[in-house]
């Protein structure tokens, strides 16, 4: 059987933007299949949109991409790629403190599961800087958001923040 390497691209995704969009179609091209990976909960996180909601804008902004899949999941990262059949869990790299954050989860991850390695794509320069929360942010207070997201997530916000 050909080798199929399939990589999980878990997160909050609240909402998904630029930067997203950029790391998970670069990521189409090297995997077989991505498999979006929608955190049913996170920890410490407050939400803006459901996971239905999540899920669905997340698959309307890939959905050219052939190959890309997403679902929402609970629990660990490692277990669900597990269950995915995925070697890979594939993460996003900002500049500046990410690569602490991921080299730190990263090990975490594979003292759990050795046998699933963590693959990082570096975003284009223009979404270095993009971030949900600060995108959240400052679409509450009427900022200009539509360099930064998809055009079904910037309608969505209008729609969530009636503005
Ligand atoms: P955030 O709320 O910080 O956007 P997520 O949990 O939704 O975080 O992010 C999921 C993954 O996408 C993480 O690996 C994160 O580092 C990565 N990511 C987020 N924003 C960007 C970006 N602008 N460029 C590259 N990767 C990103």
């Amino acid at each position: 059987m050909p080798w199929m390497p399939r990589a999980i691209y878990p997160g909050s995704f609240d909402p998904v933007h630029n930067g997203h969009v950029d790391i998970a179609t670069r990521a189409s091209a090297v995997f077989d299949e991505i498999v979006v990976a929608i955190y049913d909960r996170p920890p410490s996180k407050t939400l803006m949109f459901g996971t239905e909601e999540r899920v669905q804008l997340f698959s309307e902004a890939t959905e050219n991409i052939t190959n890309i899949r997403v679902t929402p999941f609970t629990g660990l990262a490692p277990d669900f790629a597990r269950a995915s059949d995925a070697d890979f869990i594939l993460r996003g790299l900002r500049a500046g403190f990410d690569f602490e954050l991921e080299f730190e989860m990263a090990l975490m991850w594979r003292n759990i599961a050795p046998d699933i390695d963590v693959v990082c794509m570096m975003s284009s320069l223009e979404n270095q800087f993009v971030y949900s929360s600060r995108i959240k942010e400052v679409a509450q207070l009427g900022a200009d958001i539509s360099k930064l997201v998809p055009a079904n997530v910037l309608k969505a916000m209008h729609e969530k923040l009636q503005v």
